[in-house]
């Protein structure tokens, strides 16, 4: 794909997705162009590929953040049942992600970027501060940085005045893949709420599915399995992290 959308600017690689099909919902177009990448990616910014940003880290293809964002969009969107979304983003690396998911939730939602090396978690927080968009984001409490082991999910209290909604989840985005889908995550997740995940197919890891799993409001459990992808894997910290 990254011969097609890649662009020479931030509006000519998100038009690029958009005119192939790769970005479909209007919302998520609009989210993307309120985000240069350039603040995200040390190097080809408008590039429609994976780079990394250190400590064996990648920020994924713009393409990949289009489909995942795609895929639990209805989840995301701020509505009358669902005034205040609640987002975690575990593995948030540069910080990309978690900024365009702020941009969809609304005044009032919550957007958690999770990350297990504390450098990594200040280097998203940085990334997002070299905007006026992110630190206004930032600063109004609708984006936090976190340092835990996303294996375990994360507690994290409401914001001022959300407080009904309990600490549950209504998305869980996992950018690393995991070896399984860990029970904290789904106890965390609201009913109705959808995870995003990247699971390894087998112990060696070497090739991984993308499943999506929702919980309605019954707390029914269905998972689909998406399609294949390289994804890091989500890991132990290193030691001294
Ligand atoms: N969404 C990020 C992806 C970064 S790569 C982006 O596009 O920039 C995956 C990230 O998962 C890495 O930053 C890595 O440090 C993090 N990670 C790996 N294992 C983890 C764990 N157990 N808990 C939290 N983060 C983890």
């Amino acid at each position: 794909m990254a011969w097609r959308c890649s662009g020479s600017s931030n509006a000519a690689l998100i038009d690029n997705m958009w005119r192939h099909g790769l970005i479909t919902d209007p919302a998520v177009k609009a989210a993307f162009e309120r985000v240069d990448r350039a603040h995200y990616a040390p190097v080809s910014p408008y590039d429609d590929s994976p780079q990394p940003i250190g400590h064996a880290a990648t920020i994924s293809a713009p393409h990949m953040h289009a489909s995942a964002l795609q895929h639990v969009l209805p989840f995301l969107l701020p509505s009358a049942r669902r005034p205040a979304p609640r987002v975690l983003d575990v593995g948030s690396g540069s910080g990309y992600l978690t900024h365009v998911l702020a941009e969809l939730v609304g005044e009032r939602g919550l957007v958690v970027g999770l990350e297990h090396i504390r450098e990594l978690r200040d280097l998203g927080e940085e990334n997002m501060r070299k905007s006026e968009g992110g630190r206004t984001l930032l600063e109004g409490g609708r984006v936090k940085f976190r340092v835990g082991d996303g294996r375990l999910g994360l507690v994290e209290e409401a914001r001022r005045g959300e407080e009904d909604g309990g600490t549950r989840w209504d998305v869980i985005h996992v950018g690393a893949s995991a070896k399984e889908v860990h029970t904290q995550l789904l106890d965390q997740l609201k009913s109705p709420g959808c995870i995003f995940i990247p699971v390894d197919d087998d112990e060696v890891g070497y090739s991984q599915h993308i499943w999506r799993i929702e919980k309605d409001a019954a707390g029914k459990v269905t998972k689909h399995c998406l399609f294949g992808v390289r994804y890091v894997p989500l890991t132990d910290a290193p030691r001294g992290s």
